[in-house]
């Protein structure tokens, strides 16, 4: 059975009826939202869909909970799925599925498939995430909505007990928790080496030559910034390990625990080394773009003339090729190196290594 006719109510209903379950919807408008739903599916009145019904979706708002008190009766005895999202993390003190369970005390409420879009449901579970996290202070029902979840093509997952509702509905509004610490890092870390470049690029030759390079910011400065951050990055993502085999030699047992800043610094490792990846892939685009700015083109043209009037045949100075061609061929092999690390650090790919393979590509 599923309660409402709305995006996710439709989307349950076709995913249901596609994996071979009789669903019965009900609506406060049956006539009208008929037409919306696969033919397989009735489409009823409230009171009639939750008689036929052993297992109900909730798919409406936590603020119309109230408006299915009437049918309390019907509804005793039966397993209600919380599916409810909040706007904001923490919006109301008890969870979704615990308010539902107070207002119906004579169902069994299991708090579920939240964390699954309307879209993921009608798209079908190869596109978009598998895992169904569930919650329930009954273990029958629980098993009941997992099996379920999985004839659909979900992975459940069990979360355990009801206290775990409030969690499982903030997981759909956290904004990349996960993330904010090393993005932090590389912005701290950008402004402090973009405020030095533009000492040394910009200001310093101001000063002591009255030269304006202003011109200089949006590209080469922020270029000549980018690696700077990208090194010190990547180094981050190796010495808290460092640090952490020190500790372990220190104390001679690897089963004290780490202060809690390296433990923090620790797991954000691979956020850390994504982000250096990123300011490295940055500054190879910057430094193919070099040659594109007029800038380059008039200070080459300038350089033309200046030799043609000193009747100079040719200004190669063999080193200095030499030397661009290695730092460049050098910095090509790192940004592959770099690559790799990053590829094998996305959780598709890393889970299809061992931990030797991992560690040897490390
Ligand atoms: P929606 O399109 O606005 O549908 C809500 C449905 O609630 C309406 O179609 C209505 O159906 C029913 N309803 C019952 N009593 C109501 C009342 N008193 N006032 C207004 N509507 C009432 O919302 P939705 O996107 O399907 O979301 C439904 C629930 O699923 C929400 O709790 C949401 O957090 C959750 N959810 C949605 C998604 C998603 O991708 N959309 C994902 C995860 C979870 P009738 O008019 O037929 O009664």
């Amino acid at each position: 059975g599923v309660l409402g006719s709305g995006d996710f109510a439709r989307s349950l209903a076709v995913r249901l009826v596609c994996s071979g379950f009789k669903v019965v919807v009900g609506s406060r408008n049956p006539k009208r939202k008929a037409s919306l739903f696969p033919a397989a599916a009735e489409v009823t009145f409230q009171a009639e869909a939750v008689k036929k019904a052993d297992v109900i979706f909730v798919a409406i708002f936590r603020e119309h909970y109230s408006t299915l008190c009437d049918l309390a009766d019907v509804l005793a005895g039966k397993i209600l799925v919380d599916v409810s999202n909040n706007t904001e993390i923490n919006h109301h003190k008890e969870s979704n599925a615990e308010y539902l369970a107070s207002l119906f005390p004579a169902c069994t409420v299991v708090k579920g498939f939240n964390v699954i879009s309307a879209w993921t449901l009608q798209s079908g579970a190869r596109d978009g995430n598998k895992q169904v996290l569930i919650c329930s202070n009954n273990q029958e029902a629980k098993r009941t909505i997992a099996e379920i979840a999985q004839v659909m093509g979900f992975t459940p997952v069990d979360m355990g007990c009801m206290s775990s509702a409030c969690e499982i509905e903030n997981i759909p509004l956290r904004l990349l928790p996960a993330w904010k610490i090393p993005i932090f890092l590389a912005l701290g870390l950008f402004l402090c080496f973009f405020t030095y470049n533009l000492i040394r690029q910009v200001i310093h030759p101001y000063i002591r030559e009255q030269k304006n390079k202003l011109y200089k910011i949006p590209i080469e400065v922020v270029n000549t910034t980018l690696p700077c951050v990208s090194y010190v990055m990547l180094s981050l993502v190796y010495l808290p390990g460092v640090l952490a085999a020190c500790s372990q030699l220190y104390y001679g047992t690897k089963y004290r625990r780490f202060p809690d800043w390296l433990d923090q610094w620790l797991q954000h490792r691979k956020q850390i080394g994504l982000l250096s990846f990123l300011c490295a892939a940055l500054h190879a685009v910057y430094s193919l773009c070099l040659p594109m700015r007029r800038s380059h083109r008039y200070l080459l043209i300038d350089t033309a003339v200046k030799q043609a009037v000193e009747k100079k045949m040719t200004i190669w100075v063999e080193e200095e090729v030499w030397r661009m061609e290695i730092y460049i061929s050098v910095g090509i092999i790192a940004l592959g190196l770099l690559s790799l690390l990053a590829i094998t650090s996305l959780p598709s790919i890393a889970n299809s290594l061992n931990w030797r393979e991992f560690s040897f590509i490390q």
